[in-house]
């Protein structure tokens, strides 16, 4: 039995940085982990391997559409799936080993097997038990099927099967027009599969800022996808080589049916902490399975602290890695923080789409009074010779003080556009601070500079 002052448990993105922060801290850490590989399900089937399909699908994409405009003639390169799927896991690899080396680099423990919390100051590792003054739960969140749908990972799939297929699907069915849906879906068609998303309700990516959310449905339209919306979908049956998707049309209640080879199953996903005897425990849970915390990371139990997918707000990994730094800092008896007010999203897909604070429906909702900058990229010189330039950047700022309360981006690179905007936003910025900072010429990033010159006096380029 060994005897640490912090043990995580998970090491996604949430838990192998508070693992490391809490090291660096000079606190006594191990992190448990089950899986073979650090990194969670980020890294292994999530965000890192979906990056890395869909920068190859967008290479091919690039070389099919726009390199014989540039004077690039030859024939378009070929789809070798098992090429590709191998690159997808040296990069997953690559990755994985960097998180271990990064334990050893700060001395964070490794503690291999699936972890659980027999009581408060215990963590079970296999047969060994272990001492924790700290305990922070990290386990993050596994995809949530349809009742009733059973996933298979090869016909019926969640996000894990859809980043290893046997082979590229002739049709895929797509439940769900959220990020994960958009995502792959955009990789399979952009290899050849005729892709069909259905979704529940009129609007994809539901959060989203309606203005941007409807220009992202009009680009993917374009790029081949189709849409089926305001649809409910009661069921899937899976035969031989291929599933039926069975669903009902909103607008008239007439059921309908679609068949595929493959159907992904993104509907969302939902918090994850089974074996770990949290409940038995006495940590409390919404009724939804999410395990509840205070404003530090608290949950119900003395010494116990949960971040990341497993708690309440948006699933993403950069907010879990903020919260795995903040409980880190809050352990060590500093001040840890998240504002939680500037967290940026990103989908991944060609163009990207990124936001960052209110949209302007919530704006409207709450009846404050804003103004709305928008600059598209057609008026951006560096998009043109991109073949970029089907997209904008719109930031919302007070009507009076000028202050930046959102901003919404669709375009090339908008997930590394954004951050300037957030930067602005943690310093209270005004539109007229980012207007006023000169920005290279030529570069995406002027496109974000026009569109706060468009909150006061106006862009120069439109
Ligand atoms: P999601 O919640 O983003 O979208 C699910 C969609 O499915 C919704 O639009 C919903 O209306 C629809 N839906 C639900 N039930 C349905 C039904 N029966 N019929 C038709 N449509 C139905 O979920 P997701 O895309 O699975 O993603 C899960 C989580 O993972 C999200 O929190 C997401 O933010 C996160 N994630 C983020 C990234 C990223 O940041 N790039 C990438 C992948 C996943």
């Amino acid at each position: 039995m060994a005897s640490y002052d912090v043990i995580v448990i998970g090491s996604g993105p949430g838990g192998y940085v508070c693992a490391i922060r809490c090291a660096q801290l000079g606190l006594k850490t191990a992190c448990v982990e089950g899986r073979e590989t650090l990194g969670g399900t980020c890294l292994n089937i999530g965000c890192i391997p979906s990056k890395a399909l869909l920068h190859a699908s967008h290479q091919l994409h690039e070389a099919e559409e726009n390199f014989a405009k540039m004077g690039l003639k030859g024939k378009s390169p070929s789809v070798d799936w098992t090429q590709m799927l191998a690159y997808k896991d040296d990069v997953i690899g690559q990755n994985t080993k960097g998180i271990e080396f990064l334990f050893k680099k700060n001395k964070v423990d490794w503690l291999k097997g699936w972890g659980s919390i027999p009581e408060a100051g215990k963590v079970k590792v296999g047969d060994e038990v272990h001492e924790a003054k700290n305990i922070v739960i990290a386990t993050g969140s596994e995809p949530s099927s349809i009742p009733g749908v059973e996933i298979d990972e090869e016909i019926v799939v969640s996000s894990t099967g859809a980043l290893a297929l046997g082979k590229i699907p002739k049709k895929m069915i797509v439940i769900g027009a959220g990020v994960i849906g958009l995502e792959m879906g955009s990789v399979y068609r952009r290899l050849g599969s005729e892709v069909t998303v259905i979704e529940y309700l009129d609007q994809i990516t539901p959060t989203m800022d309606v203005e941007v959310s409807k220009q992202f449905q009009k680009l993917l339209k374009k790029q081949g996808l189709e849409f089926v919306m305001g649809a409910a979908v009661q069921g899937v049956e899976k035969l031989k080589t291929k599933a039926k998707v069975t669903y009902k049309l909103k607008k008239d209640d007439s059921e309908q049916v679609l068949d595929a080879d493959v159907v992904l199953v993104a509907t969302g996903r939902r918090a994850f902490h089974d074996g770990l005897g949290a409940q038995d425990l006495g940590v409390e849970m919404t009724d939804r399975g999410v395990i509840k915390t205070d404003a530090h990371w608290k949950t119900s139990v003395d010494g116990v602290y949960a971040i990341g997918d497993c708690i309440s707000g948006p699933m993403l990994a950069h907010k879990a890695e903020d919260e795995g730094m903040a409980v880190a800092e809050t352990i060590a008896g500093q001040k840890g923080h998240v504002n939680y007010d500037v967290i940026p999203s990103v989908i991944y897909t060609w163009p990207e789409v990124a936001s960052v604070g209110a949209t302007e429906e919530l704006l409207k909702k709450d009846g404050r009074a804003y103004k709305a900058g928008k600059f598209s990229f057609m008026g951006n010189g560096r998009a043109k010779a991109y073949f970029a330039g089907d997209g904008f950047v719109k930031i919302l700022a007070d009507k009076d003080s000028d202050r930046i309360l959102g901003a919404h981006i669709i375009g090339p690179y908008a997930g590394d556009l954004i951050h300037e905007i957030c930067v602005a936003m943690e310093f209270g910025a005004a539109a007229e601070d980012l207007a006023r900072t000169c920005h290279a010429h030529p570069t995406f990033s002027e496109a974000v500079r026009e569109a706060a010159l468009a909150c006061g006096d106006g862009p120069i380029h439109s």
